[in-house]
């Protein structure tokens, strides 16, 4: 599925910059030159009457002088010469000034199309990026979900293997919670995809009904105590106010929760602290996910919520796709989720979800 979004993901890019450049060469070239071949048009036949009604003018003048049998004076054929200069240079200046402004008018629409140009070259290379990484992406999952079953298919080769000796009942025990592990983590991996595949074909399941948001954070802490223990890391929820209802779909907002923690505990090192906070902030509820980790600095801070993006390229611990996931479910209720950091201090993601159904 992901595959075909790409293929028309590129195929309309490509549609798009081909409009573009189609309108671009429209403005550069043929609609100027239209314009310009009617203006001068209009100018020939201006130019060509009123030569004619000076010619006519001049015969009336003449035909009097012919009339009264006065010849025209010396003076009237000079002064006619001078008109007619005159009238010649005005033309000439006039002529130079539409040259000049339409060669004024061609440079600028020279440096609209070179900027066009630079614009469909960063789109085409920002597209290509994305083609890419998702590329790169399918590639690590694949192979990630390989190499997990084939350590399935291992341990319970072991497993068979000690089961049919009788022997080693501890050994059986710790090869079948890896399996569970195993297992627990290709779920998430295909979770993760499945739900950007929805995302992508704007199917992304969202059901309200009326629920407690502090049964939500209590499941979602309680979930973690065990691995955020093992890891040397305190983690608590700060008393929840009460009432905390409201209408949202209260497995997507565990789903958020338990990517925010994930992150929180997977980021932040033996010793540290997270905590879990529920508000209730006139008509929203108000959720924070604070840890004293590592922390993620300035410039990537503005780009963790995009799909793929992982601040370390070579951290194999997660797909880049959490954070993306949390931000459509959240939006998905009409709520907003935004992250707060301090390189070497630590992070604090906050969501909000309206505690109508409103979205
Ligand atoms: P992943 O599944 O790879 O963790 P996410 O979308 O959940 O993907 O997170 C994207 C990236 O954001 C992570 O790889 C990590 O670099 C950074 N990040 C997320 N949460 C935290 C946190 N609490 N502390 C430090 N970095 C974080």
């Amino acid at each position: 599925m992901l595959v075909d979004d790409e293929n028309s993901e590129r195929q309309q890019t490509d549609e798009s910059l081909r409009l573009e450049r189609e309108g671009a060469d429209l403005a550069l070239g043929a609609e100027p030159a239209l314009i310009d071949e009617t203006a001068d048009a209009v100018i020939h036949r201006a130019r060509a009457r009123a030569d004619r009604v000076l010619a006519a003018a001049r015969a009336r003048t003449d035909r009097g002088f012919r009339r009264s049998s006065v010849l025209p004076a010396d003076g009237v054929t000079v002064e006619r010469e001078r008109e007619d200069q005159v009238v010649r240079k005005e033309r000439a200046a006039a002529d130079e000034t539409v040259r000049s402004e339409r060669a004024e008018h061609l440079a600028i629409l020279s440096r609209e199309r070179d900027a066009t140009d630079r614009d469909l070259l960063s789109e085409r290379a920002r597209s290509d990026d994305v083609l890419a990484t998702r590329d790169e992406f399918l590639g690590i999952v694949s192979h990630d979900i390989r190499n997990m079953l084939s350590g399935v298919v291992s341990l319970a080769a072991l497993i068979s293997r000690l089961v049919a000796r009788g022997d080693r009942p501890d050994q059986i025990l710790s090869y079948a919670q890896r399996i569970q592990r195993a297992a627990g983590r290709m779920d998430r991996l295909v979770g993760d995809l499945v739900d950007v595949a929805s995302i992508h074909a704007g199917m992304l399941a969202v059901t309200r009904e009326v629920a407690d948001a502090s049964h939500v954070v209590a499941e979602a802490v309680d979930t973690f105590h065990a691995q955020a223990s093992a890891a040397g890391i305190s983690l608590e929820a700060d008393p929840v106010p009460s009432p905390s209802t409201g209408a949202f779909d209260p497995d997507r907002v565990l789903q958020v929760l338990a990517n925010l923690l994930g992150n929180a505990i997977k980021f932040t090192p033996a010793g540290g602290k997270v905590v879990v906070r529920l508000e209730r902030t006139g008509d929203e509820l108000a959720f924070a996910v604070i840890d004293t980790g590592i922390g993620i600095a300035e410039d990537k801070l503005e780009h963790i919520f995009e799909r793929f993006l992982q601040v370390d390229a070579t951290d194999r611990r997660g797909l880049g796709l959490g954070l993306y996931i949390s931000k459509c479910i959240v939006q998905g209720h009409g709520g907003r989720i935004w992250a707060e950091s301090r390189l070497g201090e630590g992070s604090a993601f906050h969501f909000t979800l309206p505690i109508a159904a409103s979205a």
